[in-house]
């Protein structure tokens, strides 16, 4: 790091990617972006793949807001697909299978119920909680009617929590209650994942808007560069290959790992994912498809739903499998593991970066949340407030 940079930002995902963009432009900062891996967008990285599928290499990602200064700052960069994104839990049924639509909604009811039997429990639904009402399952759990309970029975067993085992290791009700939130029994026959009022694809991918974010005069993004290596944190401050760096650093990686993990490792969730091109036009009926009562893998992506793209005879799925991560090299961190124990592990690293007035953690990773794409870029341009008043 030289004099020819106000601000050093680590990582070029969502956070960084937004964060860097307001420096440089609302700022009139000079940026340097440092990127570890060979490529910019994070977790939300898409390419082309040997079949010329456009595929996201790190999970499926679909955009969905309803804030709408995140909308229209994105948009700036990229035009959208309008993509109403739909999933479907698809479970064993006598000798067939069954495919019905996750969130459960009065649509899955009908499905799963004999018809009168169907009506009676919607009746009763609807009394207990009123039309187009979420319900998280751990509330439906707790209803005094004995015959919702039952139905909460049938939807915690065959929605929620083999697919939680397999995603967390852990059941529903042992983990943060705002991971199961995520996905209400929705009292509805709207049968998208999400109702945010914003959603879509980018109408090009991911990848060609975080570069479009980052092409600024002021920014310059190196790529395969692992910043942490290049820095230390000592008693007087943020040396930067060996020299005192006292501009604004913004850091976007694992908290734990800008202090050597000197605490010990944040618990995290990482996935293994299994990519199968298919010589059809299409392979599965949804974007995606939830394996929710058997099954190694938790769900089954097909991008060419997602991305509209126009391809014949040739389609990529993907297949997402949960497991602890360890922190071996190339293992990624995906999921923080929200809870009281390790949100205090993570309070030490947070209380360390403290230290050094100069030092922003920010992002999923760096804050230790369960972040979407629109809330980091909300926190991003929040930050960003606050750092150019
Ligand atoms: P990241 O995208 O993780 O970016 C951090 C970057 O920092 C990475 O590129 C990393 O390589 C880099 N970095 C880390 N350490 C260093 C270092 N030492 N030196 C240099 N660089 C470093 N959100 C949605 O809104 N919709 C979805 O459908 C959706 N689907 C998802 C599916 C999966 C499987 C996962 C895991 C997440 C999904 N998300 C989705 C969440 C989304 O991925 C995140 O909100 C977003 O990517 C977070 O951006 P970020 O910049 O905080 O982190
Ligand atoms: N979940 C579930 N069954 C499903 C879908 C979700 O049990 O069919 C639970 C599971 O615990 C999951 C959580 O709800 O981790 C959040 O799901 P979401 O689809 O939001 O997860 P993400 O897309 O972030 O992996």
């Amino acid at each position: 790091m030289d004099q020819r940079y106000d601000c050093l930002v680590i990582g070029a995902g969502m956070a960084g990617a937004v964060a860097a963009r307001e420096l440089a432009e609302r700022g009139g900062k000079r940026v340097l972006v440092l990127e570890r891996r060979d490529h910019v967008g994070g977790n939300a990285y898409d390419c082309f793949d040997k079949a010329g599928v456009l595929i996201h290499q790190y999970g499926p990602h679909i955009f969905h807001t309803n804030n709408k200064r995140v909308f229209d700052y994105l948009s700036r960069f990229t035009a959208w697909r309008n993509y109403q994104h739909k999933v479907v839990a698809n479970i064993p049924d006598g000798e067939g299978r069954l495919e019905m639509p996750v969130p459960f909604n009065l649509i899955s009811l009908r499905a799963a119920f004999p018809r009168e039997q169907a009506e009676a429990l919607e009746e009763k639904l609807l009394a207990a909680y009123g039309p187009e009402r979420k319900v998280t399952i751990l509330e439906l759990r707790e209803n005094e009617d004995p015959t919702i309970r039952a139905l909460a029975d049938y939807v915690y067993d065959h929605v929620f929590v083999r697919y939680t085992m397999k995603q967390w290791g852990q059941k529903p009700e042992e983990i943060d209650p705002a991971t199961t939130a995520r996905v209400p029994v929705f009292l509805s026959e709207d049968c998208r994942y999400f109702q945010d009022e914003h959603q879509g694809m980018p109408l090009e991918g991911y990848t060609p808007m975080f570069q479009r974010l980052l092409d600024h005069p002021d920014i310059t993004v190196e790529t395969g560069v692992d910043a942490v290596a290049r820095m230390e944190l000592g008693e007087n401050g943020i040396l930067l290959d060996g020299a005192p760096f006292d501009g604004l650093v913004i850091y976007t990686g694992a908290a734990d790992e800008l202090f050597g993990c000197k605490y010990g490792r944040l618990p995290y969730r990482t996935l293994d994912f299994a990519f199968e091109t298919y010589p059809v036009d299409f392979w599965q009926s949804h974007g995606t498809v939830n394996y929710t009562v058997d099954q190694d893998y938790t769900r089954i992506t097909e991008f060419k739903h997602l991305t509209g793209q126009e391809l014949p005879g040739v389609t990529t799925v993907m297949k997402e499998y949960s497991r602890a991560y360890t922190g071996e090299p190339g293992e990624i961190p995906y999921y923080a593991i929200i809870n009281g124990e390790n949100n205090a592990l993570y309070a030490r690293y947070q209380a360390e970066a403290g230290r050094y007035a100069n030092l922003h953690l920010l992002g999923r990773l760096a804050e230790y949340k369960y972040y979407n794409m629109d809330a980091i870029a909300a926190r991003a341009l929040e930050l960003c407030d606050e750092l150019l008043k």
